[in-house]
């Protein structure tokens, strides 16, 4: 069993336990697998947790746990009840799925992010900024790593591209191949923080993670099988490095499109959120308006028009994902849209 020490537990978590009304004692234990509203539970004696039935009426299923929550549990035996989700330090959102109308969190109390591309393939800006604002919003920090930089002559070239991209963002080179840049890599993990990786497949993030566990991934394990006759088959997703804190490594980081925006939009391009300090309405959205510095800059050169496309692109995923979250702001937007079409027809006409 590991230790809560090993598994991250800190006085954020604490805390929280303390404070807690219940009667009976509680344990705490941190969610590191989920399948069919069964969680596997480290850090306690119960390796199985289900909702109480209070808390399965309250949390909507976007606020159920995932991999990295701590919870508080009452145990008996192998088996534990979860009476709380502790609140989350960070959370990872998946934007497009929504359900009950809240973001679909993808892990939790993750601190920081890898965010990883290949050195062989096309890099794709436009692909690592998204990922940035999302690791922005969630709370954690991000770190671009270039991976693969063994089946490139002049890693130094792409690395100085990433760079461009980066912002506030520390960047890594490494290959998972030959293990250069494994000790730059390993170095950013330390005891009681939580890594995670995300990037598109075949990027190598198993085989970093790999790397960096000294070992191969745990395989599939069976969760719940002699639960309810319910047999199910789960992959652990987090897993402790001797001493260097934990790593999550979940299915859902593989394939999450957009998230919610709370500023990480403008984090992860530092360099117009600069510049629209000097457009002349503080509102700017740096489409039409006159005397818009953001604009200026893409017409001198100083600022690539794909970079500011990119910008107004996520702007308007997140416009529109909070156009269908908020009744009121949809009206806005249809009225808008409404207006502008009417428009456009009677300028065609
Ligand atoms: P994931 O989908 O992001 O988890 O990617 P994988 O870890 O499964 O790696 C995809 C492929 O890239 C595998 O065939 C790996 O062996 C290979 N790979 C991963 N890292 C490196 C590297 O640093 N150098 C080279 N040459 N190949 C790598
Ligand atoms: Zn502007």
């Amino acid at each position: 069993m590991s230790s809560l020490d090993e598994l991250g537990y800190t006085p954020f978590f604490s805390a929280q336990i303390e404070l807690l009304p219940d009667q009976e004692p509680l344990t705490p234990a941190r969610v590191s697998a989920e399948s069919h509203g069964l969680y596997e539970l480290m850090g306690c004696t119960a390796t199985l947790g289900e909702l109480s039935g209070k808390l399965r009426g309250q949390l909507k299923a976007a606020g159920r746990p995932v991999s990295g929550d701590w919870v508080a549990v009452s145990e008996h035996g192998e088996r534990a009840t979860i009476r709380h989700v502790l609140d989350r330090r960070t959370q990872l959102v998946r934007r497009a799925a929504f359900k009950d109308g809240v973001p679909q969190a993808i892990a939790a109390n993750v601190d920081v992010f890898f965010i990883v591309s290949s050195a062989n393939l096309e890099l794709n800006p436009r692909r690592l900024e998204r990922y940035l604002s999302a690791v922005w919003d969630s709370g954690a920090d991000p770190v671009l790593v270039l991976n693969k930089i063994d089946l490139v002559d002049d890693p130094a070239l792409l690395e100085a591209e990433v760079r461009q991209i980066a912002g506030a963002a520390s960047v890594v080179s490494v290959s998972a191949y030959t293990g250069q840049g494994m000790a730059e890599l390993g170095g950013l993990l330390s005891a009681q923080k939580t890594v995670s990786f995300i990037g598109s497949s075949g990027v190598g993030k198993s085989s970093l993670a790999n790397r960096i566990l000294g070992q191969e991934l745990q395989a599939t394990q069976s969760i719940g099988s002699e639960a309810k006759g319910r047999h199910t088959t789960t992959r652990r997703e987090l897993l402790v490095v001797p001493g260097r804190g934990v790593l999550i490594d979940t299915p859902g980081m593989r394939e999450f499109g957009m998230l919610e925006d709370e500023g990480g939009i403008d984090s992860a391009f530092p360099d117009i959120a600069a510049r629209a300090q000097s457009c002349r309405f503080r509102d700017c959205s740096h489409e039409t308006e006159p005397d818009c510095a953001v604009v200026a800059a893409t017409q001198t050169g100083e600022l690539s028009p794909g970079r500011l496309h990119s910008y107004h692109k996520l702007k308007r995923e997140v416009r529109a994902a909070q156009a269908r979250q908020d009744p009121v702001l949809g009206a806005n937007v249809k009225r808008r849209w409404k207006a502008i079409n009417k428009a456009h027809r009677r300028s065609k006409r």
